[in-house]
């Protein structure tokens, strides 16, 4: 190892502090995000071994370039291998094309990877740090549901989700408001973008002499970006540098982190960034200009975001060279009519059923393909298609099979504090509850 992990603030490159700090503060007074100072480069024997390495193998040898000695290895280890029990699959779809199966997690999306590591440095922070933790968290559909599975009965540690009201699916708001103990759903009468924007406000300024350690768990947070990059090296190991690589993309944070793999040495042949009709970032890259919209309904929902979050980020893993991401990374839109469309298609082609987001990713690595003859591809499937059966399943002929994990929470009593948009109503709601 070269040194600890520095991590610096976006917003003041001299705020620098180490892993743990970047993780516990989630976000700096000044609204800034943590960067690590640098891409960590696993040495050249790793990508070596990497295609025989299993994911908590890599997430422990690419972790440890990240948490330093904020960890120790063992406990790096533990805290790996729970986490990350549960399969990575990588299916072929056609010659081409290859899909990436982040779902098999116990929430059914990828947001589990983040959110359990997360979860497990965070327990072993409490265990030594004496201060009750509060885990502020804003979900436009999967976040919250990956963090309150993630976080379920961890001691020293309270969970709060912030969701927009009537924004999420049926299953998605069950999963948040249906665990009780330490997880607390709070149902805001707004947009996802309200939701970021209040947990945003309310850690950078908190509530005056509130007897609590505040954090966040949003994709913001460092500790859960980098285990994204983990599933990105298990897959281009195993697929090879030759491969492009297409990421559904929102709060741009899964993109982020495979730029971040990719900058550090992965082999990979080309970035695809997918979205639906929140077309930003695809905008961005065709013409450079970065214009943040309000946010626009989808059937994609969790990638339903006006402003990216982790754009900044992005920007800084390619240096802030425009050009070397305009090209490196090409980004494709696709509006509710197209998805559904390809849902249905891919279906009938190949039998592969297909989740909305996953289906954004699979026809922007269509497009790409198309005009790159000769080029094949994996598109990265973040949702279980059961997750969305109101959509998939009438355009599959309702065959979409429910996982065991899901199935627990098609029922289950909702509990939920209603809240106005603004960060005074979440601000006023804690120092209420934590006296
Ligand atoms: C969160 C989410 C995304 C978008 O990921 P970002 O890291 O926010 O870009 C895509 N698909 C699903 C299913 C998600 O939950």
């Amino acid at each position: 190892m070269t040194g600890e992990m520095i991590y610096y603030s976006l917003k003041d490159k001299e705020l620098r502090v180490g892993f743990r700090e970047a993780a516990l503060q989630g976000i700096t007074a000044g609204m800034g995000l943590f960067m690590p100072e640098r891409i960590a480069r696993p040495d050249s024997s790793f990508f070596r071994r990497l295609p025989q390495l299993s994911l908590p193998e890599i997430a422990v040898e690419i972790g440890s370039l990240y948490t330093g000695a904020d960890i120790p290895q063992q406990v790096l280890r533990e805290i790996c291998e729970r986490a990350f029990d549960f399969p990575v699959v990588i299916r072929e779809i056609d010659q081409r094309k290859k899909v990436l199966e982040l779902f098999h997690g116990p929430t059914a999306a990828f947001k589990d990877f983040g959110a359990r590591f997360m979860a497990g440095c965070f327990g072993y922070f409490a265990e030594r740090e004496r201060k009750q933790t509060v885990v502020l968290v804003a979900t436009s559909g999967d976040t919250g549901g990956a963090i309150a599975s993630s976080f379920f009965g961890v001691e020293g540690v309270d969970v709060i989700i912030l969701y927009p009201s009537g924004k999420v699916s049926r299953l998605q708001e069950n999963q948040l408001t249906t665990c009780g103990r330490n997880i607390t759903a709070i149902e805001v009468e707004g947009s996802f973008d309200d939701c970021q924007a209040m947990v945003r406000h309310v850690l950078a300024e908190p509530p005056p002499a509130l007897p609590v350690r505040l954090t966040s768990a949003n994709s913001i947070n460092i500790a859960r970006l980098i285990p994204q990059t983990f599933y990105y090296y298990y897959a281009l190991g195993r697929c090879g540098g030759d491969t492009v690589l297409s990421v559904p993309s929102g709060n741009m944070g899964n993109i982020t982190a495979a730029a971040m793999a990719w900058r550090s040495g992965l082999p990979m042949a080309h970035l695809v960034a997918a979205t639906n009709s929140n077309r930003v970032l695809p905008r961005y890259l065709e013409t450079g200009l970065f214009a943040p919209q309000p946010p626009v309904a989808t059937i994609a929902n969790a990638m339903d975001v006006g402003d990216p979050g982790n754009f900044e980020r992005f920007c800084r893993v390619f240096d802030d060279e425009q050009g070397l991401i305009m090209k490196s990374v090409s980004g494709y839109w696709y509006d509710d009519e197209q998805i559904r469309q390809h849902i249905a298609a891919e279906y009938r082609r190949t039998g592969y059923i297909l989740d909305p987001h996953g289906a954004v990713a699979s026809l922007a690595l269509d497009e790409y393909l198309e005009s790159h003859p000769g080029m094949s591809g994996l598109f990265a499937a973040t949702a279980h298609p059961a997750k969305f059966t109101d959509i998939v399943g009438p355009l599959t002929g309702g065959r979409v099979e429910m996982p065991e994990t899901l199935a627990r929470f098609a029922d289950g009593v909702k509990s939920s504090v209603l809240m106005k948009p603004g960060a005074a109503s979440l601000a006023g709601y804690l120092a209420g509850r934590y006296r």
